[in-house]
């Protein structure tokens, strides 16, 4: 039985310190008597003690485990380990699958993009601001909205992360926050515990260490003059920097 999900689909989708936790315990061989049925996974993930654990074969976070996280219905990190066996069939994990890092952090690479790569990166980007979608209710489904956003905001951190320092890579990271900032103000999107806001943010400080690294990046930061009103009014530590030069 295959997964409908991926390793991406794991990291992206999972918290830091539960993914990471999960990896120690595929890796030492404690995913043990794996079996499936009925479009599910099931095995004898050995923790504190051996707890039974399921994850469906479509959405690993549909399954159980009999650990005290997984009995109150929270994704825990047997259930997760079990669904890296799923995707991984039992093969080890290389270094690059475990690396896992859900913050924005300057490449300082000074490549520039040509143009198959840039069309790949737009087009990487717009895949994941699906995952930054409006809550329309029930109240019930506000969790999953809220998990989509920080999957969305995760995937799209491992994107502009890999992204070179240039003025091409800063015009893309504006536009970027144009498009977000436009989602937060009229697109719907409930972001009242800040996930959204604090990726925003993080970009922001990103596009500022690109500045000092690389002046002509501040070229990008003048279509954020006179844009009118902004959600958090993030745009103004770069309309500053861009002041500064100017004068
Ligand atoms: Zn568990």
């Amino acid at each position: 039985m295959t997964p409908t999900y991926d390793l991406n689909k794991i990291k992206f989708a999972t918290d830091e310190a539960t993914f990471k936790r999960a990896v120690g315990l595929y890796e030492s061989g404690n995913v043990t008597k794996v079996e499936t049925l009925g479009g599910y996974f099931s095995a004898v993930v050995l923790g504190t003690e051996p707890y039974c654990v399921s994850v469906s074969a479509r959405n690993y976070k549909q399954g159980h485990c009999t650990c005290y996280l997984g009995q109150k219905d929270t994704l825990c990190k047997h259930m997760v380990a079990l669904a890296l066996y799923a995707v991984m069939d039992g093969k080890p994990l290389g270094d690059k699958d475990k690396q896992l890092s859900h913050s924005v952090e300057c490449s300082m690479r000074r490549d520039t993009l040509n143009k198959e790569e840039l069309e790949a990166v737009k087009k990487s980007i717009t895949e994941s601001m699906r995952y930054v979608k409006p809550y329309r209710g029930p109240s019930r489904t506000w969790f999953a909205n809220q998990d989509s956003l920080r999957e969305g905001c995760n995937r799209l951190s491992a994107i502009v992360s890999d992204l070179p320092v240039n003025k091409q890579t800063a015009e893309i990271l504006i536009k970027l926050l144009l498009r977000l900032d436009k989602k937060l103000r009229v697109g719907g999107v409930d972001d009242s515990n800040g996930i959204v806001g604090g990726f925003m943010t993080q970009i922001v400080e990103m596009l500022e260490e690109f500045a000092q690294i690389a002046p002509e990046c501040i070229e990008a930061f003048k279509s954020l003059v006179g844009i009118g009103i902004t959600c958090f009014q993030w745009e103004e530590p770069l309309v500053c920097i861009l002041d500064e030069t100017q004068n």
